[in-house]
């Protein structure tokens, strides 16, 4: 399938048209539409942008670790890591998953991908850039939590020159609060320096950095220099090529 989003469209199809026994086979069950999808991009040998099975694994064991109540992720595309990472959240009744999509045409497909995986409940796609839905979610946090409303857990995996703008969103909207784990997508591939230079970096580094260059999604996101990380850059070997998530934890502020 040819034209825009011809590979994206290819996909759907494929999952709609699949005979109404496989279809009815796989509805509400995660992991087999998961494997039906791991299994036509294999047999039209194409590459999709999403996490996959490897580099999933790893940020599913540190869900299964953390337990969060809050998680969002930023690049939600056809909705494989929402549906990979919020099955996780089926036992908590009170855990959500947030999917932030800029895409209309992609979240729309998501929708129906997570609908058919039986996650409608569990996910939430946003739609339109991760900056909005950042300031609605945390409105909506605001009124219904009490106390911290900051998030439990985050995947980021969106453009990569908006990692470290969007991380300085979240920290200026205390989103980012001790307790909070990060976990950023393609660290080597493309490759994100700047955003590991961020998260690793010193409060000097950060304070230097924030009030030297303007966010680009407003200048009121200046960040938080003040906030603590203990980050790691995970290697992970995928077909003979190497590529790294970057785990995050927020431990705390530094003394004023
Ligand atoms: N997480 C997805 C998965 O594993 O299935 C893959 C996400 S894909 C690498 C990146 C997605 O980020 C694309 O769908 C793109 O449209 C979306 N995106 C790009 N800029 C964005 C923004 N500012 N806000 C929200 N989504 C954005």
């Amino acid at each position: 399938m040819t034209g825009e989003y011809g590979k994206e469209k290819a996909l759907i199809n494929h999952l709609f048209s699949l005979p109404p026994e496989k279809l009815d086979a796989i509805r509400g069950k995660p992991d087999l539409v998961l494997n039906a999808i791991d299994d036509f991009q294999e047999s039209t040998k194409t590459h999709y942008m999403d996490i996959g099975q490897v580099k999933g694994q790893i940020i599913v064991n540190k869900i299964q670790e953390k337990k969060p109540k809050v998680t969002v992720e930023l690049g939600g595309y056809l909705g494989y890591s929402a549906i990979l990472f919020g099955k996780e959240l089926l036992q908590d009744p009170a855990a959500h998953y947030y999917s932030l999509e800029v895409n209309p045409t992609f979240a729309e497909m998501a929708f129906k991908v997570i609908d058919l995986a039986g996650l409608s409940h569990k996910v939430t796609v946003l739609v339109g850039s991760a900056t909005e839905s950042l300031v609605a979610l945390q409105q909506k946090l605001r009124k219904d939590v009490s106390g911290s409303h900051a998030f439990d857990f985050v995947f980021i995996d969106h453009w990569k020159d908006l990692y470290v703008p969007d991380l300085r969103v979240m920290e200026s909207l205390n989103l980012v609060a001790p307790g909070t784990i990060l976990v950023a997508d393609n660290i080597y591939i493309p490759g994100a320096p700047e955003y590991v230079e961020y998260v690793q970096g010193s409060s000097d580094y950060k304070h230097e950095h924030n009030a030297r260059v303007r966010n680009v999604n407003g200048y009121d996101y200046i960040g938080r220099w003040d906030i603590l990380y203990d980050s790691k850059t995970v290697p992970v070997e995928l077909h003979g090529r190497k590529d790294a998530l970057e785990i995050t934890y927020c431990t705390g502020y530094t003394e004023k």
